[in-house]
């Protein structure tokens, strides 16, 4: 987490990138900060403002324009509010705001405008709130521990967490959403794997990948080692223009995927939060998309295209 580059001029002068793109870098990062750790930057090639990683996590000054549309809580977050740290969107499940804190920010998070400083206290007097509120609610089968990134917090704050819900019967499954074991492969260490190997319920690691360039060596030994800890490993993209709307790049990425031991599960339509249309892609593309996936691939690779319409009962299926 310390090697971490912050500063727009450092991520240009890293990459060899053009000193054209500082201004808007800049301006942009003032809204919403750079930050992009050594193992993610590794994979970005060098010299080449196009790369796919890199828009990931590029300030760009279009962000700044407003757009029609596109607000700060496109999913209504605010009103699954169920205590502090805890939103309720479907039925059985409720989601544990554990963090505000990620190794990276990726420019296109739904999240980069959530009131995190009303939902998740340092001092994790507010896990209080929401444990007590899953602890009375025996509806809740599922727990999402989400954020943020929960895998910023330490082993022993995330056993905390954990630990609270192994007392509480009806919790049957604990999901983690998360990026860490992609960005900061060396996250997944001993101690994670102890956590996890303590956990009285049955764990699925929701990864977050978008890119088949994001998986590398490192990457692979760390699904491994969550696999090897018994968590069930799935995925979920967000289609992103100039990342991954291309057949090929999908499809390699389920390939990638699935030789690391994940399955990919989603492909998300981008939710429309300020900052980020520049990302869109439309949903007949996306469909035609999925279609020539489905075409090519066997069933279990092609992820399932939805949109998060609020408040809606699920997600919505487009395909
Ligand atoms: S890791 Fe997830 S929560 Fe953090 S900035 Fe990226 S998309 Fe948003």
């Amino acid at each position: 987490m310390t090697q971490t580059i912050t500063k727009p001029e450092a991520l240009l002068e890293a990459l060899g990138l053009d000193e054209h793109l500082l201004a808007g870098a800049r301006a942009a990062n003032e809204a919403f900060a750079l930050r992009v750790p050594a193992p993610y930057l590794a994979r970005i090639r060098r010299g080449d403002p196009n790369d796919p990683l890199l828009r990931q996590i590029l300030p760009l000054g279009e962000e700044l324009e407003e757009q029609s549309g596109y607000v700060s809580d496109p999913l209504d977050e605010g009103a699954a509010k169920r205590a502090p740290g805890l939103l309720q969107k479907y039925a059985g499940r409720a989601l544990l705001i554990t963090t505000q804190a990620c190794a990276i920010h990726c420019r296109y998070c739904f999240r980069r405008e959530f009131p995190y400083a009303e939902q998740v206290s340092g001092e994790g007097g507010r896990w209080n709130e929401a444990l007590e509120a899953i602890a009375t609610d025996s509806s809740l089968e599922e727990v999402i521990l989400s954020g943020g990134d929960p895998l910023t917090l330490s082993d022993a704050r995330l056993k905390q967490i954990t630990d609270a819900l192994a007392a509480m019967p009806h919790v049957q499954r604990i999901r983690v959403h998360t990026r860490q074991p992609v960005v900061l492969p060396s996250r997944v260490d001993d101690g994670l794997s102890g956590w996890i190997v303590g956990i009285r319920q049955p764990v699925v690691f929701v990864l977050h990948v978008n890119h088949p360039n994001e998986i590398d060596d490192e990457v692979r030994a760390a699904c491994a080692r969550l696999r090897a800890v018994g968590v069930t490993l799935l995925n979920q993209s967000v289609l992103l223009a100039g990342v991954n709307d291309d057949v090929d790049t999908l499809k390699r990425l389920s390939i990638t995927l699935m030789n690391a031991g994940v399955l990919p599960y989603y492909l998300h339509l981008p939710d429309r939060v300020r900052g980020t249309a520049h990302f869109d892609v439309a949903e007949s593309r996306a469909k035609e998309l999925v279609a020539a996936l489905t075409t090519q691939l066997s069933g279990y690779l092609v992820p399932r295209l939805v949109r998060e319409i609020p408040g809606a009962p699920s997600k919505t299926t487009i395909v």
